[in-house]
């Protein structure tokens, strides 16, 4: 599946927009449209209950995006968060000095007089053997020497655009939480091991963003520091090394409950030579992204060094006191930091499904039932008839206090199922002519609705008096197959 089908899904159902797209869009930004901004709080939804509330050992945080200037010399950002970058001489394209190889490069090759070949990543030029040494893009320019570019937004607080006035948007959510460890453990009476959660806005101006939501400049993050007591052990190992493996674990386990696949989950030691200044061990879970294999979370133990660093530039004391030991401690942390735009990548990605029913094509987002941008579609057999529409409004009415529902009548049903499979909506209910009966025959109607399950496409007819307890059942988890059985099918 290429990224070009999920952009365009994004943009036909209301999911991603490009940013300011009616002045030509901006490139690197993207707007969330109406489902799109539903499945991103969904995710942020369930991460943020599956750390914060669910785990007895972590609170929340929610940090002003501007801080401090000196919290960006302290952490290192100032004089050390810069990617190396090289410009053409002959397109005056910018690349990224380190991920030149990993794009495919336009070679003209001397074997074959001159003609022009896309040569795959990384690979020499299956004609003459040459490696890339030019441009990737345009194949003719030479690139200047690498020069180091600071990747932080710099801006002025305050009306006087002055040296002394400037400060950085935010790079990452974590020193937010560090500057404020004090702060939350003296307010909570926290012991360690303990860990603070935050979701929010982070901005990087990337060399080279790109591939959709993946690498943009505006971006979210979900971040976790966990601190723990360097000098605890557990089972004889030091406890940062077992709190490290542990969260990697749990990362892993997460991506899975919401629906992606092992299969497209892997694991990336960092090699010592790429670890950041502060890490003694990084691991990152990769996803296997249409354009390849890419970072999704990195899950750093990122040591002592920044609360040091922020003691040491503030002057106050940034430590836990152990009791056991009767010593100040600097706790170690544990940083599960993962992206949300990048988790929405990777969790459309893993639910698009293309199935072919009855002859006909039917594109799916197999979305879990927590994600799921719209919960409930209840749809009209026929619009015409004004009881069953009233009745559809109703019932939409009903259940949308408890969950997202939605009401469409814009056509035939069956397309009205279609639209639904498309966009994730994992169950469909339907009012017709039985729910109502006829009034005009003096039929009475029978007082049930059709429930449709999105993967299965099974229909079964409920009493509508006992719609709101089963979708419970459903949302709570229960399989469909144990529900269904309860109830007699309905005709498809
Ligand atoms: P990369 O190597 O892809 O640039 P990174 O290692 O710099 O990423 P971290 O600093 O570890 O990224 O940031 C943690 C997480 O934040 C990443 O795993 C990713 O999910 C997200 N993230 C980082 N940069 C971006 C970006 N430019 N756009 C979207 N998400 C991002």
């Amino acid at each position: 599946m290429t990224m070009d089908v999920i952009v365009s899904l994004c943009k036909r159902r209301g999911f991603i927009f490009q940013s300011s797209e009616i002045y030509g869009g901006t490139g690197s930004c993207w707007d969330y449209g109406p489902l799109g901004v539903e499945l991103k709080n969904n995710v942020k939804r369930v991460w943020w209950r599956d750390n914060v509330h669910l785990r007895p050992d972590l609170v929340g945080l929610d940090a002003s995006i501007l801080m401090h200037p000196t919290v960006w010399k302290a952490s290192g950002h100032v004089d050390h968060f810069t990617d190396p970058m090289v410009d053409c001489k002959a397109c005056q394209r910018r690349f990224r000095a380190d991920q030149l190889d990993e794009q495919p490069w336009t070679h003209y090759c001397p074997a074959t007089k001159g003609n022009k070949f896309e040569v795959p990543a990384g690979e020499p030029c299956r004609h003459c053997g040459a490696r890339r040494t030019l441009c990737p893009e345009c194949g003719k320019g030479e690139l200047t020497p690498p020069r180091q570019f600071n990747l932080m937004f710099k801006t002025f607080m305050g009306p006087v655009e002055e040296d002394a006035a400037v400060t950085y948007l935010r790079p990452e959510t974590a020193q937010g939480i560090f500057v404020n460890f004090d702060n939350v453990l003296q307010s909570m009476r926290l012991k360690l091991p303990f860990g603070i959660a935050q979701i929010g806005k982070a901005f990087r101006n990337e060399i080279t963003p790109g591939n959709f939501i993946f690498r943009t400049r505006e971006f979210e993050q979900m971040e976790i520091e966990f601190f723990v007591n360097p000098n605890d052990t557990i089972d004889g190992r030091p406890a940062d090394e077992v709190w490290h493996d542990r969260w990697i674990e749990a990362r892993f386990a997460w991506y899975q409950r919401y629906g992606l696949r092992r299969e497209n989950l892997r694991h990336r030691e960092h090699e010592k030579s790429e670890l950041a200044h502060y890490a003694k061990r990084t691991a990152d879970i990769e996803y296997k992204f249409p354009m390849g294999w890419s970072e999704l979370e990195g899950i750093a133990n990122r040591t002592d060094f920044d609360l040091k660093q922020h003691a040491q530039w503030s002057g106050k004391s940034l430590t836990f006191f152990d009791e056991e030991r009767k010593a100040h401690v600097v706790p170690y942390v544990i940083e599960p930091s993962a992206g949300a735009d990048r988790s929405v990548l990777a969790f459309l990605v893993d639910a698009y499904r293309e199935e072919e029913v009855r002859g006909e094509k039917r594109a799916l987002l197999r979305l879990h039932r927590d994600l799921a941008p719209l919960k409930i579609a209840v749809l009209p057999l026929l619009k015409k008839r004004s009881e069953i529409v009233a009745t559809a409004h109703e019932l939409r009415g009903t259940l949308a206090r408890h969950w997202v529902s939605v009401y469409d009548d814009t056509a035939a049903i069956g397309r009205l199922y279609r639209r639904q499979d498309e966009v994730g909506t994992p169950y469909c209910v339907t009012v017709d002519v039985q729910t109502v009966g006829d009034a005009d025959k003096g039929e009475a109607g029978d007082r049930r609705v059709t429930i449709r399950e999105r993967d299965s496409m099974d229909q079964i007819r409920v009493p509508i008096g006992e719609l709101v307890p089963v979708f419970r059942e459903l949302f709570d988890g229960a399989p469909w197959s144990g529900v269904a059985a309860r109830y007699p099918a309905a005709k498809g």
